[in-house]
Formats: C-alpha cells, structure tokens, sequence
C-alpha cells in the first residue's frame, strides 16, 4: 500500500510551492487509497519556530489537506516531530556505527583542503574518505587531542540509479559523492539521516518532494543500503521529484515574494478550491482543454507519472480567473457565509450578524457572486448595505466621474421613486419608473442617467447591479442616499 510523506522544516511562513509538495502527496495518496504522513522535521532549534508549525497545519488544514498519521491525530509511529525522536536515532546510529556502515571522522575542513590540494585534487572534491580505515590506536590519539568525530556514512564505489517517477532513470557514477557527515561532532544528526531513518521506520513507499533534494537521493539511497542491511526496513522507496515554481522574470518564486506566501493570498480572498486546481497545475495537469476541476475530479484522476519535470509557473491571473470559477460553483448560502470573515476584517460587520444584516446579506449575496474572483472584493462591493445614508462614504474617483447635470439627475429620480409605494417597491418597478423619469423623460442615455445614481446608493463606480440595490435597501434608505449626494 502506499505510503506518502510530507514533512516539511517549521521555518517561515508556507511557501506556495511546499503548499504543492504537500498537495501531490495528499492528491497520490488519496487516488492510491494509501495513507499521507505529516511529519515535522524540526531538528534545526536555531531556526524553527512554533509559529511555523502551527502555520503549517493551519495551511493544511484550511485547504483540506487531511492527513493519516502524524502530528495533531497520531498513528502507529509516534512522536511525528523529529524533535522528539532522538532516542529513536541515537538506536539506529549506534547499529549503523556496531556494523561498520558508519565510521568516526577526525578530519577537519583544513587538513581536508590540505590533502587534496598535495594530492592535485580540485577543492570541490571534498572529503577523501581519509578516516574510513583509522585503526584504533589512531582514533585514541585524535581522542587525546581533545576532538569529538563526526560520523560518515562509507558509500560504497559503484554508481548509483534509480528511477525517479517524474524525470525517469538517473544514475549518479560511483565518485559523485564521497563519504559524507551524518552525525555532527556534537552528536546532533543531519537532515541526510534522520530523514531517511523516519522514512523506514514509517515504512514510507513513495518519496515526492522538490527538485531541489534531488542531490541529496543519491546519498539517502545509500544510507537505505545501510539500513535494509542491519534490519530497519527491507525496501529502498521510489523516489519523485517535484518541478521547481518560478516566479516573475522566470526566476524561483523567493521566499522574499509575498506572491510565494499561501496566507497572502487567502488574505486576499483565495477559497481552498479555487487555490488547491490552481496549485495542481503547477506540474500537472487534468487534460489540455480543462483547467478548472473539482477535488474530486483532481483525485480521480491524479498520477505522479504524469507530472512534468519542466519549471512550473506560478501565474497569478490564471490562479485568480480560476478562484472565480470556484467562487461562482459554490452554493449562494455558501458564498454568503464564506464572505462574512472578509466584511469583519474590512470592519463593516461583526459576526454573529444581526437577524436584518444576515438578511441583507442573503438578498445581496446571489448579486456580487457571479461578479466577483477573491472574496476580498467582497467588502467593497457590500460595504453600502451596511451603512445608513449618513454613514456612506464615496470613493473620490466616483464623485469625479459625476456628469455636470448630476443633480437634475438625482432630483427627478427622487421626484419618481417617491411616487412608488412602499409595498411596491422591487427591482422591476424601480427600473420602469427611472427609465420613464430620466431616459424618456429627460431624453439620457442610460449610462449618464444611472451613473449618478450608482455613485448615491453605492458610493462607488462599480457595484451589484444598481435596481435590485436600491430594493435591498428600500425606500426610505434609497430616497435618503439620493438627497444627501443631491445636497
Ligand atoms: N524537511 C525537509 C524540507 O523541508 C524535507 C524534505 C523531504 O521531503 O525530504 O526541505
């Protein structure tokens, strides 16, 4: 069965592009029926933050990412936080050291440079397994002179393949790597340990994560020779890695780009579906005349084969004409609710919403839907419906554009719509009397004539459609917005 992992460094905010690695595991885990691991990998203290981790999850778990085992629901391989399994490879580290795969290192960065430099050999060689064969009268006496070892890992002088399930066979020749660190001198192990070391233990069968650990497969797959042969696991998993995502001027989206922060854009009104097809183009696709999908479509029919090891995008108008779709699919109640948390932020509302508020919101809701791509516009076209006509504020380009015979305009609209009961006071009425008032009447185009209109009830240029506006608000408001621009 498949086993998937996603185990990032609690380090900054979530970066759309770990939010991806994240989605591709999940997305193959739940096409396979398999099960997904969240893992924290935070052995760096200097670096790692409670913060992050909490962001981590609250990312997931916002875009509906669940996962099988790990932090927060548990499973059969507890702790899931690699701060808390040191006991764990301290065991595995001692069999690595009992069996020879691993050995004490006394060479520094100094005597490496020196030896290779006597030896003719180019600096980038790096370490030249010099302390693979120290006897231990040798060891002892580096010991005397106060040195702590770090530990290496012997890799063995063949070439070294496997077949990576995006970008096909790779085979790094024996000699692309030598002997490397995977345990400091302080007894703190690296990232090329114990990430490996959890996969076995986790029994983890499919490793998909970015391009830029690929260089580091070669020495993990050796460290799994290792640990098949002293009992931690009995299989080397496959291996996928994940395109890059570049930014503008086709370079890698920077952790410096807010375009790269998730939280930005579900501060500005991304929903979970709109971004979750989104971050699944980036790599893959569904077919090529279909960008905008489900969920379930997604995992239907996703394939970590099919994904293309060419740089990926990130092209935010497209993200966001595909949020609009999804905005658009949802239930109107839905939507309604969904803009609630934007309309408090903007400070127009406070949740719970008064029973005339959650009503307003309804009859305005089925409006703004189909004219809107993030929720965060949601607050400018509302706003109005929440305010008295005192209390309304006009954006200023909107009190420029107002035609020079805006306030004849407004006094004969005031003239007709008085005239209109206020038991009958819907959409269709209003819109028969203004266009009897100002297009017959008064002989303007329709533009000139709502215009102002627009500017009084709203406050702005743009807005859910101007009759069915006036109708939420009623008479008595409409009338009052109408003389107070007109004053
Ligand atoms: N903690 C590593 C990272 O965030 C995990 C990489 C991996 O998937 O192996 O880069």
């Amino acid at each position: 069965d498949v086993r998937v992992r996603f185990c990032p460094s609690p380090t900054g905010t979530p970066h759309v592009g770990m939010v991806r690695t994240a989605l591709f595991n999940w997305a193959y885990a739940r096409h396979t029926g398999g099960k997904l691991i969240f893992r924290i990998e935070d052995t760096d203290a200097a670096r790692d933050s409670e913060e992050s981790f909490h962001q981590l999850v609250d990312a997931l778990s916002w875009l509906k990412l669940d996962w099988d085992e790990g932090v927060n629901v548990g499973g059969p391989h507890e702790p899931y936080r690699q701060s808390q399994r040191t006991d764990i490879y301290l065991g595995v580290i001692e069999k690595l050291v009992a069996s020879g795969h691993v050995y004490e290192s006394y060479s520094n960065a100094e005597e490496i440079d020196a030896r290779n430099e006597a030896a003719g050999r180019p600096k980038q060689h790096g370490y030249d397994n010099f302390d693979r064969d120290l006897t231990e009268e040798q060891r002892a006496a580096f010991r005397a002179e106060g040195r702590e070892p770090a530990l290496r890992l012997r890799v063995p002088d063949t070439d070294l393949s496997f077949d990576d399930m995006v970008r096909g066979e790779i085979t790094f020749p024996a000699g692309s790597f030598t002997d490397f660190v995977v345990v400091r001198p302080n007894g703190a192990p690296l990232y090329t340990l114990v990430n490996p070391v959890d996969d076995a233990l986790m029994q983890v069968t499919h490793v998909l994560r970015g391009e830029d650990l690929l260089s580091s497969t070669p020495r993990q797959i050796a460290l799994y020779h290792a640990l098949i042969d002293i009992g931690v696991t009995s299989f080397v998993p496959r291996f996928g890695h994940l395109p890059y995502v570049m930014g503008d001027g086709n370079k890698k989206l920077s952790k410096r780009d807010p375009e790269s922060n998730l939280f930005h854009h579900r501060d500005r009104g991304f929903i979970p579906e709109g971004l979750v097809n989104y971050l699944s183009l980036l790599g893959w696709s569904l077919s090529h005349d279909r960008d905008v999908f489900s969920i379930e479509e997604l995992i239907a029919a996703f394939d970590v084969e099919d994904v293309n090891p060419n740089p990926a995008r990130f092209d935010l108008k497209k993200a966001e004409s595909i949020n609009g779709d999804h905005v658009r699919r949802l239930d109107v109640a839905d939507f309604a609710a969904r803009t609630v948390p934007y309309l408090e932020k903007a400070g127009i509302l406070t949740a719970p919403l008064s029973p005339s508020q959650a009503a307003t919101l309804a009859e305005a809701a089925p409006l703004v839907q189909e004219r809107i791509t993030l929720l965060g516009e949601a607050p400018g076209m509302l706003g109005f419906l929440f305010t008295d006509a005192a209390g309304l504020e006009y954006d200023e380009q909107a009190l420029a554009s107002l035609p020079a015979n805006a306030g004849e305009v407004l006094a004969a609209s005031v003239d007709a719509l008085d005239r209109i009961p206020a038991v009958e006071w819907t959409h269709e009425q209003l819109q028969e009397a203004l266009s009897g008032a100002l297009i017959d009447g008064l002989g303007l185009k329709p533009r000139v004539a709502y215009g102002p209109l627009r500017v009084a009830v709203s406050g702005r240029k743009i807005s859910p459609p101007l009759f069915e506006s006036m109708q939420i608000l009623g008479k008595d408001d409409t009338l009052a917005r109408l003389n107070r621009l007109a004053a």
